[in-house]
């Protein structure tokens, strides 16, 4: 394992994209997604060119979460244009495959979709892409660390123990193909009742920015379970492009990413 294309194996990194950011998680629902795409709306309204992957081949939630659902176009059938949503570039496999059917896909088929994804779609120039990749330490995020050499990667996590227990892992994975981890976020760190102000720590206290201290890796910040997060996502209007709270722990986690 390592870092870089091995022998005969050729990068499909775009040439284009200045810094590739993988965003990463162990668990599923911990808002992987969710992260990923307000990220990509936070940096885009601070005039950088943001492209969006959503390489979450079993569960891709970006169509609906960025609002757009057409299927992309390939006037030549080689190169696929990808869409605009909310001032990124984005491109989904959700895009390409039936909404309503599962996909089960051996590993050199994940692989060759991730490629496609990335080499042959028109990205243009880009400051930064950011890859929502799936769950858990598979294909995907082997391929996409070997071969598109990211600039890094992003882990989110909420406080539970068991989420925190597979985000190690993605770390562990990330540390052995040498991809740099730039830092973790904790989601879902508390919620504000908006009826008494009480904070209920639902999933737990401070286990992530504590999991990042131990293991010498920067801590971002950590997001409210919010409603208003919530159904901004489900109507495909990601919370970051207001500009309430929401909006600014968004813009503040964005400048930490990039700075
Ligand atoms: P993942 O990509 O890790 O599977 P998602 O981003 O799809 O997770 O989030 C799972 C669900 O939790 C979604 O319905 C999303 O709207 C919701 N969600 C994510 N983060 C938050 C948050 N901070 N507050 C409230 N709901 C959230």
């Amino acid at each position: 394992l390592g870092g870089h294309p091995k022998g005969g194996q050729s990068s499909i990194r775009p040439a284009s994209v200045k810094s590739l950011i993988a965003v990463g998680s162990g668990k599923g629902g911990v808002g992987k997604s969710t992260v990923s795409s307000n990220l990509a709306v936070a940096l885009a309204k601070q005039g950088r060119k943001v492209g969006l992957l959503d390489a979450d081949i079993y569960g891709p939630s970006q169509p609906r979460m960025m609002g757009e659902t057409k299927r992309p176009a390939s006037p030549d059938g080689k190169i696929i244009e990808p869409l605009k949503a909310h001032g990124v570039t984005f491109m989904s496999i959700g895009l390409m495959l039936d909404p309503d059917k599962a996909v089960v896909w051996r590993g050199p088929m994940l692989m060759g979709a991730l490629q496609q994804m990335l080499s042959q779609v028109n990205w243009g120039e880009l400051d930064v892409l950011i890859v929502d990749l799936p769950p858990g330490t598979g294909d995907v995020q082997l391929t996409l660390s070997q071969r598109a050499q990211p600039t890094g990667a992003l882990i989110v996590s909420t406080p539970q123990d068991v989420a925190l227990l597979d985000a190690r892992k993605a770390m562990d994975m990330f540390n052995t193909l040498k991809t740099p981890i730039l830092g973790l976020i904790e989601n879902m760190s508390v919620f504000h009742c908006p009826e008494c102000g009480y904070e209920a720590h639902i999933f737990g206290h401070g286990g992530v920015s504590k999991e990042a201290e131990k293991l010498g890796i920067p801590f971002l910040g950590a997001l409210p379970i919010d409603l208003e997060t919530r159904l901004a996502g489900d109507e495909g209007k990601p919370i970051a492009l207001g500009d309430g709270p929401m909006a600014q722990a968004y813009a503040q986690l964005a400048d930490r990413l990039v700075q």
